[in-house]
């Protein structure tokens, strides 16, 4: 039996140990390529750092002028604290909670379990609540959305930039900073390192073989700390870590996605025919339907921001609506494609629905904005809840729909993966990795 640490993968449940890995090296699972481990350079100096920096911005970018909007000799200036208000004053509680929680609540709660647990490490202590706070952190990723916020706020620039003069605060600048800091946070938090260091892993099953299915040998990895476990049927299973709640597949997964799918669909129509937003202005008022939105760009011949919304608010919710179907329908019959194209095919509607969310930052931010009272004046309408529903709704299905269940008719089918080319299977059961740099040079410099 081989010391190395075994892994489960979680999208296509291969048990595989991971080899010593050096410095920015990263082990991917043979049989889909999901990563299973990365080393990070100074992990816990970087993330820190990165962290303070990312609180700095973000309070810098809430504390002053975002954009300042001038037109017909009237000249407003707001800050983004300033448009979650208005919302909230409004009719729009709803926006005003989902912008509130995007730019402040998720950001600062992320930032500031980062700052406690990589101080408290760097002290040589352990965090009080070190393990509740890693797994917060792990579930909370999924929803920060600054920089779909940032690229909804370019679109609301360019919506209204033939009707106004548009200047840029601080604040729009340190909120670009902070966008990149966060990309750069979420790539430099190690999380292997941290539970190995807060809780050092146990040993795994000692029936626990390499290069078969977790499912087929009663184990199942944990998706938070990535320690393989036993796993019984007969009552909830939860890791001996960290105490997450285990599933060998998740619930009623495909019953649970379809639901959502279902409920997405009958809200996509409410969000397709009702108006999201009317502009009213001294001699007109029109109210734009998300369609209306983009045939008004092309009429004012801003083609790259009509495909950018046309393709966020009508390609991608129904591409990723379809995706997700036919997964679903698929899942447990003969399968037409291979396995690896549909686990591509799901990776890409997981990591592409967020995006659909620009358009609802436009509309939250024109109404903020634009409030210059009979001169000109935006509100939001009912069609853009239905349609932030929508998306909210399908990246929950997406999350919901268990990617294991993808490779499960492949492996009853006699396993399609081939684990021939391992040196010696009955001297060394360990299955074969690819050993492959970390992408982001940057996340090294950044941290020297
Ligand atoms: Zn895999
Ligand atoms: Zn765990």
């Amino acid at each position: 039996m081989s010391s190395l640490p075994l892994r489960v993968c979680h999208e296509c449940d291969l048990v595989s140990a991971v080899p010593p890995l050096a410095c920015s090296e990263s082990a991917r699972c043979p049989r889909c390529q999901h990563e299973l481990m990365a080393r990070k350079r100074a992990p816990a100096q970087q993330s820190l750092a990165l962290a303070i920096a990312a609180v700095v911005a973000l309070v810098t970018s809430l504390a002053f002028p975002f954009i300042s909007f001038s037109a017909r000799g009237i000249e407003r200036a707001i800050s983004l604290t300033d448009a979650v208000a208005i919302l909230s004053t409004g009719n729009y509680t709803l926006l005003a909670v989902v912008l509130w929680m995007v730019l402040l609540l998720l950001p600062m709660l992320y930032l500031g379990m980062v700052i406690v647990i990589h101080t408290a490490l760097l002290l040589d202590r352990r965090p009080p609540r070190g393990m509740l706070m890693l797994r917060t952190l792990r579930h909370i990723e999924h929803w920060m959305m600054a920089d779909v916020f940032l690229i909804g706020v370019l679109v609301s620039l360019v919506k209204i930039l033939s009707l106004a003069s548009i200047g840029f605060g601080v604040s729009f600048w340190a909120f670009c900073l902070f966008v990149v800091l966060m990309l750069l946070i979420t790539r430099s938090v190690d999380r292997d390192w941290l539970w190995q260091v807060m809780a050092p892993e146990p040993t795994p099953p000692a029936h626990a073989t390499t290069g078969r299915t977790a499912v087929s040998q009663k184990l199942a990895g944990c998706p938070v700390c990535g320690t393989v476990n036993d796993y019984h049927h007969h009552e909830p299973c939860y890791c001996r870590r960290c105490g997450e709640k285990l599933h060998m597949r998740r619930r009623h997964s495909v019953q649970k996605t379809l639901a959502l799918l279902v409920v997405s669909v009958l809200l996509y129509i409410p969000a397709m025919v009702l108006p999201i937003m009317t502009v009213s202005s001294l001699n007109e008022t029109t109210t734009q339907t998300v369609i209306g939105g983009v045939l008004l760009l092309l009429d004012h011949g801003d083609y790259p921001i009509a495909a950018i919304i046309f393709l966020a608010s009508v390609v991608i919710p129904v591409a990723k609506l379809l995706a997700l179907f036919w997964l679903c329908i698929k899942v447990g019959r003969p399968q037409p494609w291979r396995p690896e194209v549909r686990m591509t095919l799901y990776r890409i509607t997981e990591f592409i629905g967020r995006w659909s969310m620009i358009d609802v930052f436009v509309v939250a931010l024109l109404a903020a904005l634009v409030q210059l009272g009979v001169l000109m004046h935006v509100s939001a309408e009912p069609g853009i809840i239905a349609f932030g529903a929508v998306v909210i709704l399908t990246m929950i299905a997406a999350m919901s729909f268990d990617p294991r269940l993808i490779w499960d008719a492949a492996d009853h089918a006699d396993l399609e993966y081939d684990v021939s080319d391992k040196n010696d299977p009955e001297h060394d059961n360990i299955s074969t990795f690819s050993l492959q740099p970390v992408v982001a040079g940057k996340a090294q410099d950044m941290g020297q």
